[in-house]
């Protein structure tokens, strides 16, 4: 028996690391997948192509996923994206800081407007909305906007669990840490300092696998997580609660 048997969740981001692996594992756990990205290259049982900064397109991927299988149990709102032109508050242009909220924040707004109505429909349900550690700690290698968006989104998410608590609507914001992506090891390969500078922080001296999140995003999905919501879900390997780490 699976974890999330009978459940019709849609996850957005579907084609990158994090969205990809927790597709994967949902279906593992029984769950029906509607895997939505810019284009149709996600992991699903129905994949679709919508920008999820544009109100329609989020509103027809909804309608759609309803529309295909009856019902929609859970919203991994977890599409999102870290420019390099989004760095200190000195170097970032206002075109840089706004698309990273479009993308990053808006995104997550427009998801809960049009997904939850779904959700309440059917009684209940799980939103999971991806911020990050950066939500709740700062960096000197600054990306001012993305670490904004991300407060933003944990702030929305914390509100919408209160607001929806008596009507079987769990919100939560996952926040990862630093996430062990072809990205992240080909810039660490070009540059061992930046990796050295940033493992250092991490206790456990290691990145996060994509699979080790998704795990995390399983379980606010299924209901084992029922008495969980508006919380700030860390998977950062203790990185926000360290001082000093092991050597
Ligand atoms: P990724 O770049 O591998 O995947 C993100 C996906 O979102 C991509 O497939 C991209 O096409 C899609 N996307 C971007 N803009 C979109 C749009 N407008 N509409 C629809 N889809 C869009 O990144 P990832 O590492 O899998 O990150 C997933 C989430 O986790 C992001 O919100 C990211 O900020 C967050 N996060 C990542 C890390 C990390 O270290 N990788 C750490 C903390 C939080």
């Amino acid at each position: 028996m699976g974890r999330l048997d009978g459940k019709i969740c849609v996850i957005t981001g579907a084609a990158g690391g994090i969205g990809a692996e927790t597709a994967r594992l949902f279906k593992e756990e029984g769950a029906t997948v509607v895997g939505v990205d810019l284009s149709e290259d996600g992991v699903g049982d129905l994949v679709l192509a919508a920008d999820v900064t544009d109100a329609s397109q989020v509103e027809g991927m909804y309608s759609r996923a309803r529309n295909e299988f009856g019902r929609v149990d859970v919203l991994f709102n977890n599409a999102g994206i870290s420019p390099d032109d989004d760095a200190s508050v000195l170097e970032t242009s206002l075109e840089a800081w706004q698309r990273v909220q479009d993308v990053n924040l808006k995104s997550v707004f427009l998801c809960c407007r049009h997904g939850i109505p779904h959700l309440l429909d059917g009684g209940g349900g799980s939103v999971i909305n991806t911020a990050s550690f950066v939500a709740v700690m700062g960096a000197a290698t600054s990306q001012i906007s993305y670490t904004a968006s991300k407060g933003g989104v944990l702030a929305l998410s914390r509100e919408l669990g209160v607001e929806f608590a008596r009507r079987g609507v769990r919100v939560n914001a996952l926040c990862p840490g630093p996430v062990n992506t072809p990205l992240l090891q080909e810039l660490f390969a070009k540059d061992p300092e930046q990796a050295r500078r940033r493992l250092l922080h991490l206790p456990m001296g290691r990145f996060a696998e994509a699979r080790e999140i998704a795990q995390g995003a399983l379980f606010l999905a299924s209901d084992d997580s029922s008495y969980v919501t508006a919380s700030a879900f860390l998977v950062d390997g203790g990185l926000t609660s360290a001082y000093v780490t092991p050597e």
